[in-house]
């Protein structure tokens, strides 16, 4: 078939791409010489596109001039700061920077699905737009992207995108229906007490100590008071108090993050959270600040959605090699395109035996799986925006 042999071509761009990304990580917010690359290599394949979007993202559109609807497709452009700890001929050569969630393998897809498409535009009708986003690994870049209009003119109708991942097997495409990945939020606590001497208690109001308990029972949100079939997380990641062992602490400080797939229980975390520190800190004397900073909120696919990108699979891969994932609790600002429009965030399996896991300095993947999302993308496009005289 032409879309196999179309894809076929791009096996060596698709390694290219992606290695010469994995050269040059950078963090978010950082991605300008990502930017560039990208921006060059749309050039190289005669599609217009913009640039500074949300500082470094860039949008580039394949119009076909002919009345249909909008697809957007959306791959993230940042590293993480993780010094890389592979022997890569092509490991990253920025100290301190590494593409370890596949953020370079999701920029190459997306170019060559891009190359590939202008090759099928007669094939096509309507609009598609190829999204590369900054700072998905926090503070988000698909937000500031959406407020700077990448979602209109033409509204945006149909979202995709796609994420490496290695908890399932290589050559496989996990696609799921509904709730993938968790909400997501920061929260800040400071609580202000009364230091003194470490034998006088009488005399102090010992912040670390209610910090603590503080700690103790915000761990109670999720084992009390939510329903159990409710998955929810709260993380105290990081707690600073005191600095010797015979002084009673003024302050402590803590920070962590909370997560669901629950609207419900995502919208009510603020006011639970400063229920359990304002109670505390009223029954030890002390005071507290409290900030609560809205992340991501979860990321949920469009049933439809997902029945057209499992049947792309399917086609792509095979029945046997598509799967259910299990939904994860880890988070993706891919879910701000996700709720303005119909959409399916995908799986691409990378899982290997002895693999490491993204995030993980060693993180690595075979680039062999990289066609199968381009292949994917082409399906979908063709199935969603495929002329009736040739679909
Ligand atoms: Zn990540
Ligand atoms: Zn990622």
């Amino acid at each position: 078939m032409v879309l196999k042999s179309l894809i076929d071509q791009e096996k060596e761009n698709l390694i290219a791409f992606r290695r010469a990304l994995h050269r040059i990580p950078e963090t978010a917010y950082h991605e300008e010489k990502t930017a560039s690359f990208v921006a060059e290599k749309l050039s190289e394949a005669g599609l217009p596109y913009k640039e500074g979007i949300a500082r470094f993202g860039v949008m580039a559109w394949l119009d076909t001039r002919r009345p249909g609807p909008t697809l957007l497709i959306r791959a993230d452009m940042d590293a993480l700061p993780i010094q890389e700890e592979t022997d890569l001929p092509f490991a990253s050569q920025h100290a301190g920077a590494m593409h370890a969630c596949g953020h370079d393998g999701h920029m190459a897809i997306l170019l060559c699905t891009a190359r590939v498409m202008t090759q099928l535009a007669e094939r096509l009708c309507g609009t598609v737009k190829f999204i590369f986003q900054p700072a998905e690994e926090g503070p988000g870049g698909a937000k500031p992207m959406i407020e700077a209009g990448v979602m209109e003119n033409p509204g945006v109708d149909y979202v995709l995108g796609c994420h490496l991942w290695p908890d399932i097997p290589e050559g496989a495409v996990g696609v799921k229906a509904g709730p993938l990945m968790a909400a997501m939020d920061r929260f800040d606590v400071k609580i202000l007490g009364r230091g003194g001497h470490g034998a006088m208690p009488h005399q102090c109001i010992d912040a670390l100590e209610v910090g603590c308990q503080v700690v103790g029972a915000l761990q109670r949100i999720a084992s009390r008071q939510m329903n159990p079939l409710t998955p929810t997380v709260v993380t105290v990641g990081s707690f600073h108090s005191g600095s010797t062992f015979n002084v009673i602490p003024s302050e402590a400080e803590f920070c962590g993050t909370t997560r669901t797939f629950d609207r419900g229980v995502w919208d009510s975390w603020p006011q639970r959270l400063e229920r359990i520190i304002a109670g505390i800190c009223e029954a030890m004397g002390a005071d507290y600040r409290f900030t609560f900073s809205r992340g991501y909120p979860p990321t949920v696919n469009d049933v439809q959605m997902a029945h057209v990108v499992r049947r792309c699979a399917e086609e792509a891969v095979g029945k046997d090699r598509v799967m259910e994932p299990e939904p994860t609790m880890g988070g993706e600002d891919m879910a701000f395109f996700l709720e303005r429009a119909k959409g399916c965030y995908f799986c691409l399996g990378t899982g290997r035996e002895g693999g490491a896991p993204i995030h993980n300095p060693r993180f690595d993947f075979d680039e062999k799986v990289l066609a199968i999302a381009v292949e994917i993308n082409c399906r979908a496009a063709l199935t969603l925006l495929g002329r009736q005289e040739t679909s």
